[in-house]
């Protein structure tokens, strides 16, 4: 009987190999395939386990087809359905990824055949779909930045160094203490980017000047901020400077060692104006400040985005809403 059944189990492999295509790599089975052409988009910012689409195959004999997916991103794919979702830990940003490449794999039970596909993401105006908390935090944040409360700039400043601080003119070891307090607070606020604020020796390695003491001792060393101070009931002023878009130089005048009056100029170092939160919230940024003002948590929400690694200086007035709404929706 086995020398009967040999030979024709020969011609079978010989007829079966004979008309069999590139496609198929076994005796009877054809490969899966997938679909052609088919895109994938998905608007950015969209949540955990939103659905991107359902990638097709097809199988000729009908064979159980069993998907899994490989990407640099957090994806999620539907094993029997081919379904692709949204990863808990996949943050769609079309600012910084426009597009995210994936490889799906699909597997009949025999063979296994790859496809590479691109998501492209679709760009939204992120302060559209904010809550109306989130757009308050976007409307302070212009307030401050654009200097509102008077002369309203065209685009926000900020600096693009760290800023390296000279302390001059009659420095206790307390003011000292007092300086440090203060920038120790600041550059907690500073950890979403490479900014920082440091005390450094000399006027030479130094990018901005404190100076504490009288209104008078200003005259000569910077007739300029003189000319402002001189006569008003001023008890600190901060002038800011840039080549290009970005602040690289300060000058700081201080005569008093509440904490309060350095942590309002040192803000307005950093490009923000004053606040509009003086009646039942004692904003550090007031006009006029007591020893009790100080950082408001939106605030210091607000230092936070602004020395954000993705905020760049000189954004403009008509810019900033999406571009804060961005780092909004990203946090
Ligand atoms: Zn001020």
């Amino acid at each position: 009987m086995k020398k009967i059944i040999i030979p024709i189990f020969s011609l079978l492999i010989f007829s079966c190999s004979k008309d069999s295509t590139n496609e198929s790599n076994d005796i009877g089975n054809n490969n899966p395939e997938f679909t052609a052409n088919q895109s994938f988009s998905i608007e950015e910012h969209s949540a955990f386990e939103s659905s991107i689409g359902t990638i097709k195959a097809i199988d000729k004999d009908n064979d159980a087809l069993t998907y899994t997916i490989q990407s640099e991103a957090d994806l999620i794919i539907n094993e029997n359905t081919g379904e692709i979702t949204i990863g808990e830990n996949t943050i769609l940003d079309f600012e910084t990824t426009p597009s995210i490449s994936a490889t799906i794999s699909v597997f009949d039970g025999t063979t296994i055949v790859d496809e590479d596909i691109t998501i492209t993401l679709e760009n939204i105006e992120e302060y559209a779909v904010l809550t109306a908390e989130q757009k308050e935090l976007v409307d302070y944040f212009r307030y401050l930045t654009l200097w509102e409360d008077s002369n309203t700039l065209s685009a926000i400043q900020k600096w693009g160094a760290p800023m390296k601080i000279f302390l001059d003119g009659t420095i206790s070891s307390d003011y000292r203490a007092t300086v440090q307090s203060v920038l120790d607070q600041y550059n907690t606020l500073f950890n979403l980017g490479e900014f920082s604020i440091t005390i450094v020796d000399t006027k030479a390695e130094s990018n901005a000047h404190l100076y504490y003491g009288e209104a008078q001792e200003i005259e000569a060393l910077w007739p300029d901020m003189y000319e402002i101070i001189e006569g008003k009931a001023y008890h600190g002023y901060a002038i800011s400077s840039g080549t290009g878009l970005a602040l690289n130089n300060s000058r700081i005048w201080i005569s008093s060692p509440i904490e309060t009056l350095l942590k309002h100029e040192i803000g307005h170092s950093l490009g923000l104006g004053h606040s509009n939160k003086c009646d039942e919230e004692k904003s550090f940024l007031c006009s006029t400040i007591s020893p009790n003002n100080d950082f408001l948590d939106v605030e210091k929400e607000i230092i936070r985005f602004l020395y954000h690694e993705d905020m760049v200086p000189g954004t403009t007035a008509e810019e900033l809403n999406n571009a804060v709404g961005n780092l909004i929706l990203l946090r």
